[in-house]
């Protein structure tokens, strides 16, 4: 039996995972879980999983939650709550793996603190490699622990690494789906409104994933966190894009062969992938090869999206810049989610910020956090400039011919 606890429960990353013990509930035990701000979801998991300890943002939360697992019989599960809370559901004496998906900076310390306590930790949360990944992987590889990639192309790759050692490998290739822009010209990406960003074809995600899909960043950090994850140079990390997302990323070896990984497009298996490492669990899982038709690639355009150029230059330069990438990144994504930049001004405030943030290895997670908040503070000050004077989208009325 593994004993678990999730960071980031009521997220999507969180439901699967809850979704794949309920299915192997005879090798997997709920311990704990840290909930965050959806209460009513965060009651509902306690009643079901009955966990040793549920951690949720606020205190005054807590106390709400307390009283009403009491009301209702749960007696077992301790109510606690904040970052303390959080580093408790990750520490805690009885978990065996712990799931990282809280999404954003918010998971770091939790995730380092349970690296360093000596748990597997299966990552789904990307800050956490990209923002932190020297420190984390560093930790983990001196406690001899593995880190189990849940992001669909880094356990792809996971699984190929199995087919040869590390030495082995001449580069690995991390595909995309290319996001919703891939056939769009450049000419029109001024015009890019956040409804087009946000409709992605193959897979259905949150809206700040989903716009950095559509940018190409999220590839772009995948790149970062491939290089962290399996101690490789970005050179040795290569883009492809492949539309139909069947192949969720590949392998190519010193001799020429190449492993790739398919499956359905569906959270669960890299999840059970990670919680089940190294056995392999019969599932219901099946992809059906028999329906497949065509499998196409092509190379990303670098300069359509110039995201995925500014991420492989901060992964050279490692330290400071991937943390002010990713801090950037979102404050521009969220700008242009609320109207305020336009898609094409994403990429310009990033590289602004980045281009002023240090080199220089960071040695703990509040060095990390303080280059993350100045990186944001950065980028605020960016998007103001650039959203001065320009017209809230709904306000703008076409004249008539
Ligand atoms: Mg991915």
């Amino acid at each position: 039996m593994k004993r678990i606890a999730i960071l980031g429960s009521t997220g999507s990353i969180g439901r699967s995972t809850l979704s794949v013990a309920e299915s192997f509930s005879d090798r997997f035990q709920i311990v704990t879980l840290a909930a965050g701000r959806n209460l009513e979801l965060a009651f509902e998991q306690a009643r079901r999983w009955r966990p040793r300890l549920i951690s949720v943002a606020a205190a005054s939360d807590a106390e709400m939650l307390g009283s009403r697992l009491k009301s209702a019989a749960v007696m077992e599960t301790q109510v606690v709550c904040g970052p303390t809370g959080n580093l408790r559901v990750a520490t805690y004496p009885e978990v065996d793996f712990v799931v990282s998906a809280i999404v954003g900076v918010a998971g770091l310390e939790a995730t380092y603190e349970a690296v360093r306590a000596g748990k597997t930790v299966g990552l789904a949360n990307k800050e956490c490699l990209v923002a932190a990944g020297e420190l984390i992987t560093a930790a983990a590889r001196e406690r001899a622990r593995p880190l189990l990639p849940i992001d669909s192309e880094h356990n792809a790759v996971h699984q190929c690494l199995r087919g040869g050692r590390i030495e082995e490998v001449r580069r690995i290739w991390l595909t995309a789906s290319g996001g919703p822009f891939l056939h769009t010209p450049k000419a029109k990406f001024a015009g890019i409104t956040v409804e087009q960003a946000l409709n992605h074809p193959t897979w259905k995600m949150g809206n700040r994933i989903t716009v950095d899909s559509a940018t190409l960043m999220n590839k772009g950090f995948e790149v970062i966190e491939a290089c962290r994850l399996f101690n490789l140079a970005p050179e040795q990390v290569k883009v492809i894009v492949h539309p139909q997302s069947t192949i969720h990323s590949l392998v190519e070896f010193v001799d020429g062969s190449i492993l790739a990984q398919l499956s359905v497009t569906d959270m669960r298996l890299p999840i059970l992938y990670a919680l089940s490492y190294p056995e392999r669990v019969p599932s219901e899982l099946n992809f059906s090869l028999g329906d497949l038709r065509h499998l196409d690639f092509c190379p990303p355009d670098m300069e359509k999206f110039p995201c995925l150029q500014l991420a492989y230059e901060a992964a050279r330069a490692g330290g400071g810049k991937t943390v002010a990438l990713n801090a950037a990144d979102e404050v521009a994504v969220e700008a242009f989610l609320e109207g305020r930049i336009g898609f094409e001004d994403i990429p310009v405030v990033i590289e602004e910020v980045v281009g002023e943030t240090p080199t220089g290895k960071l040695e703990s997670i509040k060095q990390v956090l303080g280059v993350d908040q100045q990186a944001r503070a950065g980028a605020r000050d960016r998007v103001a400039r650039r959203s001065r004077g320009r017209l809230p989208a709904a306000a703008i009325t076409l004249p008539q011919t």
